[in-house]
Protein backbone atom coordinates (compact mmCIF):
# COMPACT_ATOMS: atom_id res chain seq x y z
CA UNK A 1 0.00 0.00 0.00
CA UNK A 2 1.65 3.81 -1.25
CA UNK A 3 1.18 6.36 0.83
CA UNK A 4 -0.01 10.70 0.20
CA UNK A 5 0.32 9.54 -3.57
CA UNK A 6 -1.15 12.95 -5.66
CA UNK A 7 -4.04 12.28 -7.18
CA UNK A 8 -3.11 14.67 -10.04
CA UNK A 9 -1.16 11.78 -11.31
CA UNK A 10 -3.75 9.09 -11.11
CA UNK A 11 -6.43 11.10 -13.44
CA UNK A 12 -6.36 12.69 -16.72
CA UNK A 13 -7.50 15.97 -15.64
CA UNK A 14 -4.13 16.15 -13.78
CA UNK A 15 -5.33 18.37 -10.47
CA UNK A 16 -5.96 17.57 -6.71
CA UNK A 17 -3.79 16.88 -3.95
CA UNK A 18 -2.74 13.43 -2.12
CA UNK A 19 -4.86 10.21 -1.48
CA UNK A 20 -3.90 9.15 2.06
CA UNK A 21 -3.50 5.57 1.04
CA UNK A 22 -3.60 4.11 -2.55
CA UNK A 23 -3.84 0.54 -2.79
CA UNK A 24 -3.02 -0.98 -6.44
CA UNK A 25 -5.97 -4.48 -6.40
CA UNK A 26 -4.14 -6.66 -9.06
CA UNK A 27 -5.69 -10.05 -7.86
CA UNK A 28 -9.13 -10.67 -6.57
CA UNK A 29 -8.96 -11.41 -3.45
CA UNK A 30 -6.87 -7.96 -2.66
CA UNK A 31 -10.44 -6.11 -2.98
CA UNK A 32 -11.43 -7.74 0.17
CA UNK A 33 -8.06 -7.32 1.89
CA UNK A 34 -8.87 -3.52 0.75
CA UNK A 35 -11.98 -3.14 2.13
CA UNK A 36 -11.33 -4.71 5.68
CA UNK A 37 -8.21 -2.47 6.27
CA UNK A 38 -10.54 0.44 5.33
CA UNK A 39 -13.18 -0.41 7.57
CA UNK A 40 -10.82 -1.15 10.37
CA UNK A 41 -9.75 2.11 10.16
CA UNK A 42 -12.35 4.09 9.64
CA UNK A 43 -11.78 5.46 6.04
CA UNK A 44 -13.53 5.75 2.69
CA UNK A 45 -13.19 4.11 -0.21
CA UNK A 46 -12.47 5.25 -3.74
CA UNK A 47 -12.30 2.95 -6.87
CA UNK A 48 -10.41 4.07 -9.53
CA UNK A 49 -9.84 2.85 -12.93
CA UNK A 50 -7.92 5.18 -15.29
CA UNK A 51 -8.91 8.08 -14.23
CA UNK A 52 -10.28 9.52 -17.12
CA UNK A 53 -13.69 10.93 -15.95
CA UNK A 54 -12.65 11.65 -12.15
CA UNK A 55 -11.15 15.28 -10.75
CA UNK A 56 -9.13 14.94 -7.33
CA UNK A 57 -9.86 17.93 -4.92
CA UNK A 58 -6.98 19.70 -3.87
CA UNK A 59 -7.49 19.15 -0.35
CA UNK A 60 -6.31 15.29 -1.49
CA UNK A 61 -8.57 12.27 -0.07
CA UNK A 62 -8.31 11.36 3.39
CA UNK A 63 -9.02 7.26 2.48
CA UNK A 64 -8.17 4.17 0.56
CA UNK A 65 -7.98 4.76 -3.44
CA UNK A 66 -8.45 1.20 -4.33
CA UNK A 67 -6.38 1.09 -8.52
CA UNK A 68 -8.14 -1.81 -10.49
CA UNK A 69 -5.73 -3.35 -11.84
CA UNK A 70 -7.24 -6.82 -12.39
CA UNK A 71 -6.39 -8.34 -16.21
CA UNK A 72 -7.41 -11.09 -18.54
CA UNK A 73 -9.67 -11.44 -21.73
CA UNK A 74 -11.53 -14.53 -22.60
CA UNK A 75 -14.26 -16.01 -24.63
CA UNK A 76 -16.44 -17.91 -22.53
CA UNK A 77 -19.05 -18.97 -24.53
CA UNK A 78 -19.33 -19.62 -28.17
CA UNK A 79 -22.56 -20.45 -30.29
CA UNK A 80 -22.79 -19.93 -34.73
CA UNK A 81 -24.01 -16.49 -34.43
CA UNK A 82 -22.20 -14.93 -31.05
CA UNK A 83 -19.38 -15.16 -28.43
CA UNK A 84 -19.58 -13.63 -24.85
CA UNK A 85 -16.41 -12.39 -23.83
CA UNK A 86 -15.76 -11.53 -20.07
CA UNK A 87 -12.85 -9.16 -19.66
CA UNK A 88 -11.26 -8.10 -16.56
CA UNK A 89 -12.05 -4.61 -15.05
CA UNK A 90 -8.34 -3.40 -15.63
CA UNK A 91 -8.69 -4.00 -18.63
CA UNK A 92 -8.12 -0.84 -20.72
CA UNK A 93 -10.96 -0.49 -22.57
CA UNK A 94 -9.91 0.13 -26.04
CA UNK A 95 -7.58 -3.06 -25.86
CA UNK A 96 -10.47 -4.89 -25.35
CA UNK A 97 -11.90 -3.34 -28.35
CA UNK A 98 -9.21 -3.82 -30.29
CA UNK A 99 -8.78 -7.95 -29.91
CA UNK A 100 -12.68 -8.00 -30.61
CA UNK A 101 -12.96 -6.53 -33.62
CA UNK A 102 -9.53 -7.80 -35.04
CA UNK A 103 -11.52 -11.10 -34.55
CA UNK A 104 -14.68 -9.69 -36.34
CA UNK A 105 -16.94 -9.35 -33.63
CA UNK A 106 -19.62 -6.42 -33.33
CA UNK A 107 -21.28 -4.29 -30.45
CA UNK A 108 -18.29 -2.45 -28.96
CA UNK A 109 -16.66 -1.32 -31.96
CA UNK A 110 -17.93 2.57 -31.98
CA UNK A 111 -16.56 2.82 -28.35
CA UNK A 112 -13.44 2.92 -29.78
CA UNK A 113 -10.86 5.34 -28.23
CA UNK A 114 -13.03 5.87 -25.24
CA UNK A 115 -9.80 6.10 -22.78
CA UNK A 116 -10.10 4.35 -19.37
CA UNK A 117 -10.90 0.97 -18.29
CA UNK A 118 -13.53 -2.05 -18.96
CA UNK A 119 -14.61 -1.28 -15.24
CA UNK A 120 -15.60 1.89 -15.14
CA UNK A 121 -17.40 1.32 -18.81
CA UNK A 122 -20.83 -0.12 -16.78
CA UNK A 123 -20.63 2.99 -14.39
CA UNK A 124 -21.89 5.34 -16.54
CA UNK A 125 -22.91 3.50 -19.21
CA UNK A 126 -20.12 4.68 -21.57
CA UNK A 127 -21.47 5.04 -25.65
CA UNK A 128 -20.15 6.67 -28.11
CA UNK A 129 -20.99 7.00 -32.38
CA UNK A 130 -24.47 5.03 -31.67
CA UNK A 131 -23.19 1.94 -29.33
CA UNK A 132 -23.61 1.91 -25.23
CA UNK A 133 -21.81 -0.43 -23.65
CA UNK A 134 -25.37 -1.83 -22.07
CA UNK A 135 -26.47 -2.59 -25.73
CA UNK A 136 -23.85 -5.90 -25.47
CA UNK A 137 -23.69 -6.64 -21.59
CA UNK A 138 -24.48 -9.82 -20.30
CA UNK A 139 -23.25 -9.86 -16.94
CA UNK A 140 -21.44 -7.96 -14.29
CA UNK A 141 -19.01 -9.86 -11.85
CA UNK A 142 -19.18 -7.62 -8.43
CA UNK A 143 -17.63 -7.81 -5.18
CA UNK A 144 -20.55 -6.85 -3.10
CA UNK A 145 -18.68 -4.84 -0.12
CA UNK A 146 -22.00 -5.00 1.85
CA UNK A 147 -21.98 -8.76 2.23
CA UNK A 148 -17.95 -9.30 1.24
CA UNK A 149 -18.86 -11.67 -1.25
CA UNK A 150 -18.47 -12.13 -5.17
CA UNK A 151 -22.00 -11.94 -7.11
CA UNK A 152 -23.31 -11.68 -10.29
CA UNK A 153 -25.60 -8.96 -11.92
CA UNK A 154 -27.44 -9.42 -14.61
CA UNK A 155 -28.05 -6.63 -16.92
CA UNK A 156 -31.41 -5.89 -15.66
CA UNK A 157 -30.19 -5.63 -12.37
CA UNK A 158 -27.65 -3.05 -13.56
CA UNK A 159 -30.64 -0.60 -14.40
CA UNK A 160 -28.69 0.93 -17.13
CA UNK A 161 -29.97 4.48 -18.38
CA UNK A 162 -28.44 6.89 -20.62
CA UNK A 163 -24.95 7.44 -19.00
CA UNK A 164 -26.35 6.23 -15.94
CA UNK A 165 -26.70 2.33 -14.22
CA UNK A 166 -26.98 1.51 -10.36
CA UNK A 167 -23.21 1.97 -9.74
CA UNK A 168 -23.38 6.08 -10.37
CA UNK A 169 -27.29 6.42 -9.29
CA UNK A 170 -29.55 5.69 -6.36
CA UNK A 171 -29.47 4.18 -3.46
CA UNK A 172 -26.51 1.06 -4.15
CA UNK A 173 -23.48 3.73 -5.30
CA UNK A 174 -20.51 2.69 -3.60
CA UNK A 175 -21.39 -0.69 -3.06
CA UNK A 176 -19.86 -2.90 -5.45
CA UNK A 177 -16.82 -3.21 -6.81
CA UNK A 178 -16.51 -4.36 -10.84
CA UNK A 179 -14.58 -7.45 -10.73
CA UNK A 180 -15.17 -8.33 -14.62
CA UNK A 181 -18.23 -7.47 -17.31
CA UNK A 182 -19.56 -9.96 -19.94
CA UNK A 183 -20.41 -8.72 -23.24
CA UNK A 184 -22.25 -10.64 -25.51
CA UNK A 185 -21.16 -9.63 -29.06
CA UNK A 186 -21.98 -10.65 -32.92
CA UNK A 187 -19.59 -12.24 -35.21
CA UNK A 188 -19.87 -9.97 -37.82
CA UNK A 189 -20.78 -6.93 -38.43
CA UNK A 190 -23.94 -5.15 -36.97
CA UNK A 191 -23.38 -1.36 -37.61
CA UNK A 192 -25.05 -0.03 -40.87
CA UNK A 193 -26.41 3.19 -42.28
CA UNK A 194 -27.61 5.46 -41.46
CA UNK A 195 -24.90 5.63 -38.87
CA UNK A 196 -24.35 8.30 -35.80
CA UNK A 197 -24.18 12.02 -37.74
CA UNK A 198 -20.49 12.11 -37.53
CA UNK A 199 -19.77 8.50 -38.64
CA UNK A 200 -22.07 8.79 -41.44
CA UNK A 201 -20.46 12.35 -42.84
CA UNK A 202 -17.55 10.21 -42.59
CA UNK A 203 -18.72 7.41 -44.43
CA UNK A 204 -20.40 9.72 -47.41
CA UNK A 205 -17.37 11.90 -47.60
CA UNK A 206 -14.83 8.79 -47.93
CA UNK A 207 -17.54 6.60 -49.69
CA UNK A 208 -16.91 3.95 -47.56
CA UNK A 209 -19.11 0.58 -48.35
CA UNK A 210 -17.10 -1.75 -46.00
CA UNK A 211 -19.30 -1.43 -42.45
CA UNK A 212 -16.76 -4.19 -40.57
CA UNK A 213 -16.11 -3.71 -37.06
CA UNK A 214 -12.62 -3.35 -37.56
CA UNK A 215 -13.50 -0.72 -40.64
CA UNK A 216 -15.79 0.86 -38.14
CA UNK A 217 -13.10 0.77 -35.49
CA UNK A 218 -10.58 2.76 -37.71
CA UNK A 219 -13.41 5.19 -38.63
CA UNK A 220 -14.29 6.19 -35.45
CA UNK A 221 -10.50 6.53 -34.22
CA UNK A 222 -10.00 8.72 -37.59
CA UNK A 223 -12.86 10.89 -36.26
CA UNK A 224 -11.83 11.04 -32.60
CA UNK A 225 -8.20 12.25 -32.88
CA UNK A 226 -9.78 15.04 -35.28
CA UNK A 227 -11.39 16.48 -32.65
CA UNK A 228 -10.60 14.53 -29.21
CA UNK A 229 -7.70 15.36 -27.21
CA UNK A 230 -5.41 12.39 -26.49
CA UNK A 231 -5.19 12.10 -22.76
CA UNK A 232 -1.58 11.06 -22.73
CA UNK A 233 -0.79 14.61 -24.34
CA UNK A 234 -3.72 17.02 -23.51
CA UNK A 235 -5.33 16.88 -19.91
CA UNK A 236 -8.65 16.64 -19.47
CA UNK A 237 -11.96 14.45 -17.88
CA UNK A 238 -13.61 14.26 -21.87
CA UNK A 239 -17.17 15.80 -21.94
CA UNK A 240 -17.18 18.50 -18.61
CA UNK A 241 -20.45 19.35 -18.56
CA UNK A 242 -23.69 17.32 -18.32
CA UNK A 243 -26.32 17.84 -21.17
CA UNK A 244 -29.17 19.77 -20.18
CA UNK A 245 -32.79 17.90 -19.64
CA UNK A 246 -35.96 19.70 -20.66
CA UNK A 247 -39.73 19.51 -20.14
CA UNK A 248 -41.53 19.43 -22.98
CA UNK A 249 -42.71 23.14 -21.97
CA UNK A 250 -39.45 23.89 -21.50
CA UNK A 251 -38.27 22.76 -24.82
CA UNK A 252 -41.17 24.21 -26.46
CA UNK A 253 -40.21 27.63 -24.68
CA UNK A 254 -36.65 26.97 -26.07
CA UNK A 255 -36.97 25.64 -29.26
CA UNK A 256 -38.66 29.26 -30.44
CA UNK A 257 -35.53 31.22 -29.04
CA UNK A 258 -33.70 29.20 -31.25
CA UNK A 259 -31.74 26.39 -29.29
CA UNK A 260 -31.36 23.59 -30.70
CA UNK A 261 -33.19 20.87 -28.69
CA UNK A 262 -32.53 16.93 -29.66
CA UNK A 263 -34.81 14.27 -28.60
CA UNK A 264 -32.74 11.72 -26.91
CA UNK A 265 -34.06 8.26 -25.19
CA UNK A 266 -37.49 9.94 -24.65
CA UNK A 267 -36.34 12.93 -23.48
CA UNK A 268 -35.88 16.76 -24.43
CA UNK A 269 -31.98 16.99 -24.46
CA UNK A 270 -29.79 20.33 -25.25
CA UNK A 271 -26.19 19.92 -25.97
CA UNK A 272 -24.26 21.39 -23.40
CA UNK A 273 -21.10 22.10 -25.96
CA UNK A 274 -23.55 23.47 -28.07
CA UNK A 275 -24.67 25.90 -25.65
CA UNK A 276 -20.79 26.76 -24.95
CA UNK A 277 -19.89 27.21 -28.67
CA UNK A 278 -23.19 29.56 -29.00
CA UNK A 279 -22.10 31.42 -25.52
CA UNK A 280 -19.05 32.51 -27.66
CA UNK A 281 -16.66 30.42 -25.55
CA UNK A 282 -14.62 27.85 -27.52
CA UNK A 283 -11.17 28.40 -27.26
CA UNK A 284 -11.16 30.89 -24.40
CA UNK A 285 -9.30 29.85 -21.23
CA UNK A 286 -10.10 31.35 -17.37
CA UNK A 287 -7.62 29.90 -15.07
CA UNK A 288 -5.67 28.32 -17.12
CA UNK A 289 -8.79 25.71 -18.37
CA UNK A 290 -9.34 26.62 -21.90
CA UNK A 291 -12.56 25.44 -23.42
CA UNK A 292 -11.61 23.20 -27.04
CA UNK A 293 -11.49 24.93 -29.69
CA UNK A 294 -12.17 21.56 -31.74
CA UNK A 295 -15.05 20.50 -29.49
CA UNK A 296 -16.59 22.70 -26.67
CA UNK A 297 -17.76 20.21 -24.17
CA UNK A 298 -14.36 19.69 -23.69
CA UNK A 299 -12.63 21.74 -21.05
CA UNK A 300 -8.55 21.14 -21.21
CA UNK A 301 -6.28 21.74 -18.38
CA UNK A 302 -3.98 24.22 -20.06
CA UNK A 303 -2.45 25.59 -17.11
CA UNK A 304 -4.70 25.50 -14.16
CA UNK A 305 -2.49 24.85 -10.49
CA UNK A 306 -5.11 23.49 -8.52
CA UNK A 307 -8.50 22.21 -8.38
CA UNK A 308 -9.39 26.02 -7.26
CA UNK A 309 -8.91 27.26 -10.88
CA UNK A 310 -11.11 24.31 -12.37
CA UNK A 311 -13.52 25.51 -9.76
CA UNK A 312 -13.48 29.55 -10.92
CA UNK A 313 -13.39 28.67 -14.62
CA UNK A 314 -16.27 26.22 -14.53
CA UNK A 315 -17.81 28.80 -12.27
CA UNK A 316 -17.57 31.83 -15.00
CA UNK A 317 -18.47 29.43 -18.40
CA UNK A 318 -21.11 28.30 -16.13
CA UNK A 319 -22.48 31.96 -15.21
CA UNK A 320 -21.88 32.95 -19.25
CA UNK A 321 -24.44 30.23 -20.46
CA UNK A 322 -26.86 30.94 -17.79
CA UNK A 323 -26.56 34.39 -18.25
CA UNK A 324 -27.43 33.87 -21.76
CA UNK A 325 -29.50 31.05 -22.15
CA UNK A 326 -31.09 30.44 -18.61
CA UNK A 327 -29.82 27.05 -18.20
CA UNK A 328 -28.06 25.60 -15.40
CA UNK A 329 -24.78 23.51 -16.29
CA UNK A 330 -23.72 20.91 -14.48
CA UNK A 331 -20.28 19.13 -14.08
CA UNK A 332 -19.71 15.61 -15.70
CA UNK A 333 -17.15 13.95 -13.95
CA UNK A 334 -16.87 12.36 -10.72
CA UNK A 335 -14.82 13.97 -7.77
CA UNK A 336 -12.96 12.23 -5.26
CA UNK A 337 -14.19 13.30 -1.63
C1 LIG B 1 -10.61 12.59 -24.01
C2 LIG B 1 -11.77 11.86 -23.39
C3 LIG B 1 -12.79 11.37 -24.20
C4 LIG B 1 -13.88 10.67 -23.65
N1 LIG B 1 -14.85 10.21 -24.50
C5 LIG B 1 -15.91 9.53 -23.97
C6 LIG B 1 -16.94 9.02 -24.83
O1 LIG B 1 -16.89 9.15 -26.05
N2 LIG B 1 -17.98 8.37 -24.26
C7 LIG B 1 -18.07 8.18 -22.91
O2 LIG B 1 -19.04 7.57 -22.45
N3 LIG B 1 -17.10 8.63 -22.07
C8 LIG B 1 -16.03 9.30 -22.58
N4 LIG B 1 -15.05 9.78 -21.74
C9 LIG B 1 -15.17 9.56 -20.30
C10 LIG B 1 -14.37 8.33 -19.80
O3 LIG B 1 -13.55 7.81 -20.81
C11 LIG B 1 -15.31 7.23 -19.32
O4 LIG B 1 -16.11 7.72 -18.26
C12 LIG B 1 -14.56 5.98 -18.84
O5 LIG B 1 -15.47 4.97 -18.50
C13 LIG B 1 -13.66 6.29 -17.67
O6 LIG B 1 -12.91 5.12 -17.35
P1 LIG B 1 -11.85 5.17 -16.19
O7 LIG B 1 -11.33 3.80 -15.98
O8 LIG B 1 -10.83 6.21 -16.47
O9 LIG B 1 -12.79 5.60 -14.98
P2 LIG B 1 -12.44 6.42 -13.65
O10 LIG B 1 -12.39 7.88 -13.97
O11 LIG B 1 -11.27 5.84 -12.98
O12 LIG B 1 -13.75 6.12 -12.80
C14 LIG B 1 -15.00 6.63 -13.21
C15 LIG B 1 -16.07 6.24 -12.19
O13 LIG B 1 -16.22 4.81 -12.19
C16 LIG B 1 -15.95 4.28 -10.90
N5 LIG B 1 -15.24 3.00 -11.12
C17 LIG B 1 -14.11 2.83 -11.86
N6 LIG B 1 -13.77 1.53 -11.89
C18 LIG B 1 -14.69 0.87 -11.12
C19 LIG B 1 -14.86 -0.49 -10.75
N7 LIG B 1 -14.04 -1.47 -11.15
N8 LIG B 1 -15.92 -0.81 -9.94
C20 LIG B 1 -16.77 0.16 -9.52
N9 LIG B 1 -16.65 1.46 -9.84
C21 LIG B 1 -15.62 1.81 -10.63
C22 LIG B 1 -15.13 5.33 -10.19
O14 LIG B 1 -15.26 5.24 -8.78
C23 LIG B 1 -15.71 6.61 -10.75
O15 LIG B 1 -16.90 6.92 -10.08
C24 LIG B 1 -13.94 10.46 -22.26
C25 LIG B 1 -12.89 10.93 -21.44
C26 LIG B 1 -11.82 11.61 -21.99
C27 LIG B 1 -10.70 12.07 -21.10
Amino acid sequence: MKQNVPISTLTTMRLGGEARFVQEINKVEDIDTAYQFAKSNGLPVFILGGGANTIGLDEGYGGVILLVRLRGVEVIEERPESVVVKAYAGEVLDDVVKITTLRGYSGIEALSMIPGTVGAAPVQNVGAYGQQISDVVAEVEVYDSQTRKIRILSKKQCKFAYRESIFNTGSEVGRYFIVAVSLRLAKGATLHPPFYVSLQKYVDEHQVADFSPENIRQMVATIRAEKLPDPKIIASSGSFFKNVELSDEEAAVAREKGVQVWRENGKNVVNSGWLVEQAGLKGKEFYGMKVSDKAALILINESAKSYADLSLARAKIADIVWKKFGFVLEQEPVEIR
